[in-house]
């Protein structure tokens, strides 16, 4: 049974038919650096944001699960846009793209 509310992020993937109860992101899953996702780290993720509103054709995303102050989890990303190979300093801009 599901416990969590679903997640509108395209990289969010959950099984719960037939009494499975499996959730992943499938991003931080490609990242082997990060620390382990957990479900509530979606509520704060600013993922789906960037993906909603990035003037970027091509962003391309990792994210890290980082711990800050000892304590608190949070999602951390680095975003390239892979149609000029650039770094985005603000993963909701690319100026490259901004021109064309
Ligand atoms: S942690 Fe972020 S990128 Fe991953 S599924 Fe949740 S909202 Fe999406």
């Amino acid at each position: 049974m599901a416990t969590n509310s679903p997640v509108n992020c395209r990289y969010y993937y959950a099984d719960f038919h037939r009494g499975r109860s499996h959730e992943e992101c499938r991003l931080i899953k490609r990242n082997h650096e990060s620390r382990p996702w957990r479900r509530a780290l979606c509520d704060s993720c600013p993922v789906p944001d960037i993906l909603l509103n990035t003037n970027c054709k091509e962003i391309a995303l990792e994210a890290t699960v980082v711990k800050k102050w000892g304590l608190l989890e949070r999602v951390e990303v680095y975003a390239v846009c892979a149609k000029h190979y650039i770094e985005l300093d603000d993963p909701k801009f690319c100026p490259q793209c901004a021109v064309e």
